[in-house]
C-alpha cells in the first residue's frame, strides 16, 4: 500500500516532464503489444472451410486458443509465430462422430469398453480434434469415463450416452430392459450438457421395442439426437427408420453382410423407405468399423443419391488395422469413389458439427475454438479396401501435417513448429 502512494506522489512531484515521459513509454509499449496481436499465423495455405464457403489461399490467425482472423494476407509482424503452410490444405479440425474411446475406467470387471482405443493415440495424427464416443458408456458409468478419459485427453471427447446403464460393457446387464432408464439417462445428459450430445441405442439383442423407444424419448426430452446402431434382424430397417426423427443418425449405413436389410435392394436401387427417411431428415453416417462398410452398398448409394451425411469411422480395436485405418484414409477412400475434396471435408467438419448441434466446432469462423487440421494431398497409386476384402484403386491420399486443438499444436508430422537443428 505504501509503495503505491509513494509512486503516486513521486510522479506528481516530478511534474509535467516526468508525466510526459511515462505517457510516452506507455504508448510505445502498447504499440509493440498491439503489433503482435496473434499467437500463431498459418501462412499461405489453401484454406477449405465449407461452413464459410471458402476455398482459396489465405492466412489463418490464432489468439488465446481461438480463431482470430482468416484473411488473404495477415501483415507480417502481427504474430508471435508463423508457420508457412504453402502447398498444404488448411481445414477446420475434423470431427469423428462414431468412435469408441472409453479406455482405462474399471468400476467393475466389465465396464471399460473392451473394444475401445485411446483417442489421443489415433486422433491427432488423423487431423481429428473432436470425437464423439458412440455409447461405450451409459448413465451408470459416464462419470468414470469423464474422469478417467475425457478430462485427461488432448482430443476433445463428447459422447452419445448409451440408454443401457453400463453402456457397451459386455456385462449381461446391457441386455436388461430395466437398465434402460430414460429418466437416469436424461438426468446425466442434463448434468453434463457440454459433453453429452445425444443418446445411443445399439447392441440390444432382444425383440422388445421399448429400448429403442426409450432412447428416442430421451432425445425428445432433451432436444438431442439419437445415434442408432442396430444390426440385428429383430429390428427391421424400415421400422427403425420410421421411428427415427429428423436429425437422428443411423450408422453402418453401407453394411452388406448383416441380418438387417442393406439400403440397396437386389436390383441396385435404394429401398423406398430409405429414400423416405433421407427426405425426412434422418442422417446417414458411414460408421465404417470392421464390418460396416462395403463398396457394393456405398457406391450404388452415391449413384442413387444417398450420400453419407458424416464420415464416422467407428474407431475401435478391430477397425484400426482393417479397411478403416483412420479418418484420413476413409476420406481418401471417398475421394477414390469420386467425391470432391470439398464435399469430403464438408462431411468431416461442418456436417458433423451440425449433427451434434455444436455450431462452434467444424468451421474457421473467428471466435470459434482454434481447432485446425493441415493436410498434404498426395497423388500416386493407392488402394482402399472394404469389409469384404475388396480393393478400390485411388489416385489421391490425404496425410495430416499439423493438428491444432484450442490453439495448441498436438500433431506436427514434419516438425514445422520445431526450431532448426544447428550443429
Ligand atoms: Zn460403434
Amino acid at each position: 500500500m505504501s509503495s503505491i502512494f509513494s509512486d503516486f506522489f513521486r510522479v506528481t512531484a516530478h511534474g509535467l516532464g516526468r508525466t510526459l515521459l511515462l505517457t510516452l513509454l506507455l504508448v510505445t509499449t502498447q504499440a509493440f503489444l498491439f503489433g503482435q496481436t496473434y499467437d500463431l499465423v498459418l501462412k499461405n495455405g489453401r484454406v477449405i472451410d465449407p461452413a464459410n464457403s471458402l476455398d482459396q489461399v489465405m492466412d489463418v490467425a490464432i489468439k488465446d486458443g481461438r480463431i482470430a482472423k482468416v484473411d488473404k494476407a495477415i501483415e507480417s509482424g502481427a504474430a508471435l509465430k508463423y508457420i508457412d503452410v504453402r502447398g498444404l490444405i488448411v481445414t477446420p479440425g475434423l470431427i469423428d462422430i462414431h468412435t469408441h474411446v472409453f479406455v482405462g475406467g474399471k468400476p467393475d470387471k466389465f465396464a471399460d469398453g473392451t473394444f475401445s482405443v485411446s483417442a489421443d493415440d489415433f486422433c491427432p495424427r488423423s487431423g481429428v480434434t473432436t470425437v464423439v464416443d458412440a455409447g461405450t458408456s451409459g448413465w451408470k458409468n459416464f462419470e468414470v469415463f469423464k474422469y478417467n478419459v475425457i478430462d485427461r485427453s488432448k482430443t476433445r471427447i463428447l459422447a452419445f450416452l448409451n440408454i443401457a446403464g453400463k453402456g457397451m460393457s459386455g456385462d449381461p446387464d446391457q441386455q436388461k430392459i430395466e437398465e434402460m432408464n430414460t429418466e437416469a439417462a436424461v438426468a446425466m445428459a442434463q448434468k453434463y450438457p457440454e459433453w453429452i450430445v445425444g443418446f445411443k441405442i445399439g447392441h440390444y439383442e432382444g425383440s422388445e421395442w421399448s429400448p429403442f423407444d426409450r432412447t428416442i424419448d430421451a432425445g425428445n426430452r432433451t432436444n438431442k439426437p439419437v445415434l442408432v446402431e442396430c444390426h440385428l434382424p429383430q429390428y427391421p430397417l424400415a421400422m427403425q427408420l420410421q421411428k427415427m426423427r429428423k436429425g437422428d443418425i443411423i450408422t453402418h449405413s453401407f453394411e452388406e453382410i448383416t441380418e438387417r436389410e442393406p439400403v440397396i435392394d437386389g436390383n441396385g436401387n435404394l429401398r423406398p423407405y430409405v429414400v423416405d427417411a433421407n427426405k425426412k431428415g434422418v442422417l446417414f453416417d458411414v460408421g465404417h468399423g470392421g464390418y460396416g462398410f462395403w463398396f457394393s452398398e456405398a457406391i450404388p448409394a452415391l449413384r442413387e443419391g444417398l450420400e453419407p451425411n458424416t464420415l464416422g469411422t467407428d474407431l475401435h480395436r478391430f477397425s484400426i488395422n482393417a479397411g478403416m485405418k483412420s479418418m484420413t484414409n476413409l476420406m481418401s477412400k471417398y475421394l477414390a469413389m469420386g467425391m470432391s475434396l470439398n464435399k469430403v471435408l464438408e462431411k468431416a467438419t461442418v456436417n458433423a458439427a451440425r449433427a451434434i448441434k455444436r455450431p462452434e466446432l467444424g468451421s474457421l469462423s473467428p471466435g470459434n475454438p482454434a481447432d485446425i487440421a493441415v493436410f498434404s494431398l498426395y497423388t500416386g497409386d493407392f488402394g482402399f479396401t472394404d469389409a469384404g476384402g475388396n480393393r478400390l484403386k485411388g489416385k489421391q491420399k490425404l496425410e495430416t501435417e499439423l493438428t491444432i486443438r484450442d490453439g495448441s499444436i498436438i500433431w506436427d508430422l514434419n516438425g514445422r513448429n520445431a526450431k532448426p537443428f544447428l550443429n
